[in-house]
Parts: structure tokens; sequence; C-alpha cells
């Protein structure tokens, strides 16, 4: 498949045949070509350095039902909470200390948090941490809302397309969740002038070859600043209970291809990803990777932003992770960077 490789390095995307082809035929080699050109691309662009999101997860009550998500509305067994906004802050003054220059804030859809509460939250953390940056993930708002948040000081949106396929999309989630209104909403935020996520779970049930080649030309037309992906995890109390999980393998192997697709893209080596492989943010780092988005939620609450089974991390304050990370990387030959590390064209 090398030449597949070449082509995909040279052109930066392949044909929705030529995808399928390079991930039905992927041997050993081919992948340890693939990595050495993304983390080749990668370092030319941002060197050595990875950048820290610190990643706060301020609740877990949700309308939504997705049928692969642990805090799903109709999990009956999930404990749930909300931080308040003095919680919230808090977390921000302990990352800033640590060196953390974004803060995301993430959680289910929630409407306890009004658009009055979010852009009273967002404004303060603007306030007081002027030389940072703040992502939001909250799901589906009007463009209005997004809007608001942006006036008040946001920059960057995460929102997963989860996948780009109208079928299996209906396969993931219930009736009244569109795979017609993610898009809207990305495009929405896109216009807006957020630095835009999407991306999408490796493995999830249902999900065909076919399927991640039509994820990756999405990506190629969106063409977004960041890419989230990362293996499925089963969650107990959820419909997919039984299925199962995603092939680090794989993951690994398409943070390369998204790295040669778009080389200046910001690609996290995700939590779900170190949760199935011990060393698998290592590993994505080695694909290409250039984030990682360490845990800022307060220890209490940990455990209870369980969107799958067996989340690392789950234990420990934020400044033991924080130690933990550093020596992650600096053992594959990287260092962290104390910067918002912003999108920048190329
Ligand atoms: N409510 C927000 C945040 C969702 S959680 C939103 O709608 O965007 C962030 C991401 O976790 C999701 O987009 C999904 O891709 C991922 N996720 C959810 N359940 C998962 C599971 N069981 N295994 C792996 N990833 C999962």
């Amino acid at each position: 498949m090398k030449h597949l490789i070449d082509k995909l390095y040279e052109t930066k995307s392949l044909e929705k045949q030529e995808f399928i082809e390079l991930i039905q035929n992927r041997s050993k080699d081919d992948e340890e070509y693939l990595f050495k050109l993304a983390r080749g691309v990668s370092q030319k662009i941002f060197g050595n350095k990875i950048y820290l999101r610190g990643l706060i997860e301020f609740t877990n009550y949700c309308r939504n039902d997705c049928y692969y998500c642990g805090i799903r509305k109709s999990n009956q067994n999930a404990d749930r909470y909300r931080l308040s906004k003095e919680e919230i802050l808090s977390c921000c003054e302990q990352g800033h200390k640590l060196g953390f220059r974004t803060f995301v804030l993430q959680g289910g859809e929630d409407g306890y948090y009004t658009d009055e509460k979010i852009v009273d939250i967002v404004s303060s953390i603007r306030q007081e941490y002027p030389d940072c940056a703040i992502t939001l993930s909250m799901g589906e708002k009007s463009r209005k809302s997004y809007q608001k948040f942006f006036d008040a000081g946001a920059n960057r949106y995460l929102l997963r397309h989860e996948t780009a396929n109208e079928e299996h999309y209906k396969k993931l989630h219930p009736e009244n969740l569109s795979l017609q209104n993610r898009k809207r909403c990305l495009m929405n935020l896109k216009e807006i002038g957020y630095q835009v996520g999407c991306g999408f779970m490796v493995g999830s049930p249902f999900q065909t070859v076919q399927n991640i080649a039509e994820d990756l030309l999405f990506i190629k037309e969106l063409s977004p600043q960041m890419i989230g992906i990362g293996p499925f995890i089963a969650h107990h109390d959820t419909c997919f209970a039984n299925e199962p999980n995603g092939s680090v393998e794989l993951t690994l192997f398409l943070v390369a291809v998204i790295r040669l697709m778009i080389p200046n893209a910001l690609i996290p080596a995700t939590t779900a990803l170190g949760t199935l492989d011990r060393r698998g943010r290592e590993q994505g780092i080695l694909a290409g990777a250039n984030v990682l988005m360490p845990n800022l939620s307060p220890v209490k609450v940990r455990k209870k932003y369980a969107l799958y089974d067996n989340k690392i991390c789950t234990g420990e304050e934020a400044a033991e992770c924080n130690v933990c990370l550093r020596n992650r990387v600096s053992s594959v030959g990287y260092e962290i960077i104390e910067n918002r590390g912003d999108f920048k064209e190329i």
C-alpha cells in the first residue's frame, strides 16, 4: 500500500475507494512507513512540542440518549452532578498554575446551564485568564447561543460529527438527533469564527470501512482546526454494553492518515486511546498526534463522568496527572509546551 500512502502524503487526500483499499490492506510495514511520515509532518510544523488542554467535565446531566454514551439520559444508574461557577473557576486556577493555557468545558446537554449561565462562566474565565483559550464542548445549540458564547470570549468548539453516514448515524442515535443538524452546528460554529473540532469513534457499532472512508472525506471537506478520534469503548449501562471495543491499532493508523491530510491540525492522543492501551497516548504521539487533554475536573466527580468503562485518570489529582503526563511525553522524546497552541495557517 506504499503507493497509496505516498499519494496521500503528496496530495493530502485519496479517493473513497483508495481510502478503503488502504485501510483494508494495511500491513505492519505500511503502518511503520505511514507513522514515520506522519511524525515527520508533525515535527516539521510543531517540532517536538505537545500542547495541553485542561478538560473540565462540568456536568454529566444530558437530555440526549446516544446509544453508546454512559451519561445518556436513560441511564438510571448514572450518579449525576453539576459544577458551580466557583468550582469551574477553581479548576481553571489550578490548571493555570500547572501551566495549562487552554480550558475545555465539556458536558452533557444540560438545560440547567442556560445561555446566560454559560455566558457568565465564559466571561469570568475570559476576564481572569486573558492569556488562555476557552474551548467549549457542550453539544448542539442554536446559532444564536453559539454566537453569545463566542462574544463572551470562547475561542474554540469541539463537536464530533460521530459518523458522516446518515444510516450509521441513525444506528448510534435516537430519532430526534440527526447528522444534518450536527453538520449544521459545525457550519455555524465555523462561520461565527470558532476554531472547530470534529471527529468520530473508531470501531463504533455497525461502523464499516466505507463509513470510515466517508468520515475521512467529510473531515477533508470541513477542514477543521482540530480532529478528535478515539476507539469506541463499551459502557455497561448502554445499549452497546456487549459490543466489542474499537481497535487501538486502527485508531493510530487513522490518526496518522489524518495528520497527512491536514498537516497543521491539532490532533489529540485521546484518553480513550490511553484507556485501551497503557501506552496508547504515547503511541498516538508517535503516530502524529500533538495534543493531550488531561483531566482538570475535581477528583470527587471524575468517576461520574463515565462516557465508557474503565476510563483512566479518575483517581488522581490534576497535579499528579501533570507529572505523569510530562514523563510519558518525554519518554517518547517530546516535550509539553505551556502556551495556548492555537491553530496556525501554513
Ligand atoms: N455532549 C457533548 C460532549 C460529548 S462527550 C457533545 O455532544 O459533543 C465527547 C465525545 O466522547 C463524544 O463526542 C463521543 O465521540 C465520545 N464518546 C461517547 N461515548 C463514548 C464511548 N462509549 N466510547 C468512546 N467514546 C465515546
